[in-house]
């Protein structure tokens, strides 16, 4: 039996998984078992920050599994009490609590905000949560509810109370509606919307959102797993709009290839988790720290310059190209909306040795943030002509 037949036999039936098995790669350039070289522009979706096998990230993960790949949190452990600290000295955020993926990260900023709220009013009269039609959490039972779409939300019930979801309109009008017909504490969102087929959040729809926020108590809770950590061109996304979050979830890139969640806890909401009420086996694990260290330190402005003047690169090439409808998105987290189904334009990159990903009916964009110039180019070139 041949890998792709084994995975079929024996792998459970969740993913379907494109015709290609990649073996290794260096930097933006990945190889399949024949050999054959292709351009990453996904990056295991936003994950491998700096690319296949970036040899700072390397250095830093074989020294911590060679030193110590595990402690338990039973104990301290180096990594994971830096990486906090540097998270908080760049956001302003005050405690971290690490876990390993992005829909632990944001059931982390559930409980909180639910803590929070708990707290305060001394019952759990107010815990429900505003989310945004369209938006994606994850795929736990409780972030499942928390996905703002239809579809998520079958088969698999009962799911976990205390979601309502909000339109995204000009003035963040159906936020206040809900906050003012629901006993809510927070409203959770992504400032992109990328399983939602890229989608940011209109510039006044975030200024509705602060006042609506002010006004009615609600936490900012800022699903930053698939924007943050540079992705968008700042650290994380809320950066470009001046907001002064509660709580931050990241994860995808956050340690450029290891499973690693954080959920960041901002002034108000830093002392709600007390010994007991959570924890995690794996969180903050030592190996997964230290890449994320060597991730981290090197998001300077001059990298988030780099792209920011990328993505302008990829925008004016594919702008006014043949084939292209529209492009959306931040920073190296682009969508392009094209005139072939983007099944066909996917099939079409993979022979020519480029790989995009999609997101809804959207051609994605998700490319190393390191990518050097030369391989970017080829890329958008292939892709120019497989759109056309
Ligand atoms: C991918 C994603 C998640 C879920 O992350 P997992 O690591 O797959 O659990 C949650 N929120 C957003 C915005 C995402 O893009």
């Amino acid at each position: 039996m041949n890998i792709i037949e084994t995975d079929k036999q024996y792998i459970a039936n969740t993913y379907a998984r494109f015709p290609l098995q990649l073996k290794s790669g260096k930097g933006a350039v990945m190889y399949d078992e024949d050999g054959k070289k292709y351009i990453d522009l996904g990056t295991g979706i936003a994950v491998t920050t700096f690319g296949i096998a970036d040899e700072e990230w390397a250095t830093a993960v074989t020294a911590q599994v060679n030193a110590l790949q595990h402690t338990s949190n039973l104990y301290y452990s180096e990594p994971c009490a830096q990486l906090a600290k540097m998270l908080c000295e760049k956001t302003g955020m005050k405690k971290v609590f690490f876990s390993n993926s992005g829909a632990e990260a944001n059931e982390c900023a559930i409980k909180a905000a639910r803590r929070w709220a708990f707290t305060k009013y001394g019952d759990e009269n107010h815990s429900t949560i505003i989310t945004l039609k369209n938006s994606f959490h994850g795929r736990t039972i409780t972030t499942l509810a928390a996905t703002g779409q239809d579809v998520f939300h079958k088969e698999f019930g009962p799911f976990t109370p205390g979601f309502v979801y909000a339109d995204v309109d000009e003035n963040a009008d159906s936020v206040r509606k809900l906050a003012e017909e629901n006993d809510c504490c927070a409203i959770m969102f992504e400032v992109v919307q990328g399983e939602g087929g890229v989608m940011p959040l209109p510039a006044s729809f975030i200024e509705g959102l602060k006042k609506v926020a002010e006004e009615k108590d609600l936490l900012l809770v800022i699903d930053e797993v698939q924007t943050g950590n540079g992705r968008t061109g700042k650290l994380y996304s809320y950066m470009h709009f001046g907001l002064e979050p509660d709580i931050v979830s990241t994860a995808k890139g956050l340690a450029g290839g290891l499973p690693l969640g954080a959920t960041m806890l901002g002034e108000k909401v830093q002392d709600v988790l007390t010994p007991s009420s959570h924890g995690s086996t794996f969180g903050g694990n030592p190996v997964a720290c230290a890449g994320a260290i060597s991730i981290f330190s090197r998001l300077t402005d001059e990298l988030l310059a780099e792209v920011t003047a990328k993505s302008d690169y990829i925008l004016s090439a594919l702008q006014e190209a043949k084939g292209v409808k529209s492009i959306s998105g931040m920073g190296l987290m682009l969508g392009i909306e094209t005139e072939k189904p983007v099944a066909e334009v996917l099939s079409s990159c993979r022979e020519k040795g480029v790989l995009p990903i999609s997101a809804k009916t959207k051609l994605r964009l998700l490319p190393p943030l390191n990518i050097g110039w030369d391989e970017l180019k080829e890329a958008i070139e292939i892709i120019k002509e497989v759109l056309a």
